[in-house]
């Protein structure tokens, strides 16, 4: 499969998830807007990276995700620069780990922001040019929390939920126009966003660090292996071929069997 001559923004793609997936996207020719925040030489370096190894255009964005002014410029600036915003891949996002009654208003603010509101921006600002091109991806990384809910996480569970539901509504609208919306829910991937919440985890359950690595977390997967970041992005490089086109309103799931269950 070739994605050449087509452009992706991944959102939140200086770390994780977004930039295994960037990576992948960008071996299969398509030019990449990186977003997201981190030290300016390491974000350099994930850019001038791909641009080297994969032969592609790539820029960085440092559009803020709670910011909507921001995310609409994003895109328009995709759009100028590079022609158009084929694949839109909704990514960004953040965790924090406390009981809803303690829950800060502040914190629950922001993960919405980022986790959902961020993604129907986005979305609505790049559906009309795929619509013009007949031919459009829109992957939205949810969560098993889009599926199933753990304690203490009540800002990431409804978040996730919602981008579930907002990807199934967008499916629907542009159906007839070549562009398919999907959600990816990884179960744990071993990213920084993981390890940060084990500490809070640590507090909120009374627990050690190798009892949330192993009796809260790999507990969920009945594999008892964390999921690859590599192996999201596979999913990701799939979902834009042409043998997905009729996969459509999806929430796939790549978690080791936790929603099996
Ligand atoms: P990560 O912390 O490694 O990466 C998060 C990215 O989002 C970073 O690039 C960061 O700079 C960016 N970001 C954060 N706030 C931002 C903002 N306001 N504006 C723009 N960018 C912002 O985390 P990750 O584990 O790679 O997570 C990526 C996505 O995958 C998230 O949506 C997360 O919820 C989801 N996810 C992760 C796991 C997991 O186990 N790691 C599991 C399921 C779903």
């Amino acid at each position: 499969m070739s994605l050449k001559s087509k452009v992706a923004v991944v959102t939140g793609s200086t770390s994780g998830i977004g930039l295994a997936i960037a990576r992948a996207l960008a071996r299969e020719g398509a030019d990449i807007v990186l977003n997201g925040f981190g030290k300016p030489e390491d974000i350099e370096a994930a850019r001038s990276g791909i641009e080297r190894e994969f032969g592609v255009r790539c820029a960085h964005s440092p559009a803020d995700m709670t910011k909507p002014a921001e995310i609409a410029a994003m895109i328009a600036k995709a759009q100028a620069d590079f022609g158009s915003v084929d694949i839109l891949v909704n990514n960004a996002g953040i965790q924090f780990v406390s009981p809803v009654d303690e829950f800060p208003p502040e914190k629950w603010e922001q993960i919405l922001a980022i986790n959902l509101s961020s993604a129907f921006y986005a979305m609505r600002a790049a559906v009309p040019g795929m619509k013009a091109k007949g031919w459009g991806r829109i992957i939205s990384t949810a969560s098993a929390h889009s599926k199933v809910a753990s304690p203490f996480k009540s800002a990431y569970v409804a978040a996730k939920h919602g981008l579930d539901g907002l990807s199934k509504t967008l499916a629907l609208e542009v159906a007839r126009d070549g562009i398919t919306v999907n959600c990816i829910s990884p179960g744990y991937v071993w990213t920084p966003l993981v390890e940060n919440q084990i500490p809070d985890t640590m507090k909120a359950r009374g627990l050690t660090r190798e009892q949330v690595i192993n009796d809260v977390m790999l507990e969920a997967q009945p594999t008892k292996q964390f999921v690859k970041p590599e192996d999201v992005a596979a999913l990701a490089v799939f979902l834009c071929s042409d043998a997905a086109a009729q996969i459509t309103g999806a929430n796939l799931s790549i978690d080791g069997g936790w929603t099996a269950e």
